[in-house]
């Protein structure tokens, strides 16, 4: 297990495509791994592979509930509805915040770290983060989605507990 670094908003790895995992084997069982850690680490509700400057379809999403870390492999939505208008952060933008409208309700298919197929559904909290973490996927960053006028710079000594990056 390692920690890994983490790239920050002007790197243009943020930007690319990331690409299909063809084969769910120990290499990516161990990305997986490290992509939790690092997350933790950091006080994250998610992480994509990008952030990590690993270009390929994998995210972790942990909200600290009896969920536990989830890992996606090649995660797709299958169904999503609804709209919410949540306040977002990203670890990718270190101390900045804003307002943003994600989907109320989302279902993804994946495959899990040993090559399982996984079907997940998330409303609320959920919904927002498998939204955000699988945009990072195709390039897309919450920056791209903000309400206008609502991107906050917050200071890290004042910053809130409560506001968990993506
Ligand atoms: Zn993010």
């Amino acid at each position: 297990m390692a920690i890994r670094i983490i790239r920050e908003e002007n790197d243009e790895i943020l930007r690319k495509i990331s690409k299909r995992v063809e084969d769910v084997d120990e290499k990516i069982k161990q990305i997986l791994e490290d992509m939790v850690e690092t997350m933790h680490k950091y006080d994250g509700l998610g992480l994509a592979a990008p952030q990590i400057g690993i270009l390929k379809r994998l995210v972790v999403i942990d909200l600290y509930d009896e969920k536990g870390p989830i890992k996606m492999v090649n995660p797709v939505i299958i169904k999503q509805k609804g709209e919410q208008e949540v306040e977002e952060g990203c670890l990718s933008f270190p101390n900045q915040f804003a307002k943003i409208i994600r989907p109320s309700e989302i279902t993804i298919e994946a495959l899990d770290e040993n090559g399982k197929k996984i079907k997940i559904k998330g409303t609320g909290l959920l919904a927002q983060a498998i939204s955000h973490e699988l945009d990072h996927l195709d390039g897309i960053l919450f920056v791209d989605k903000i309400i206008p006028g609502t991107l906050e710079y917050v200071e890290p000594k004042n910053e809130n507990k409560d506001n968990k990056k993506q």
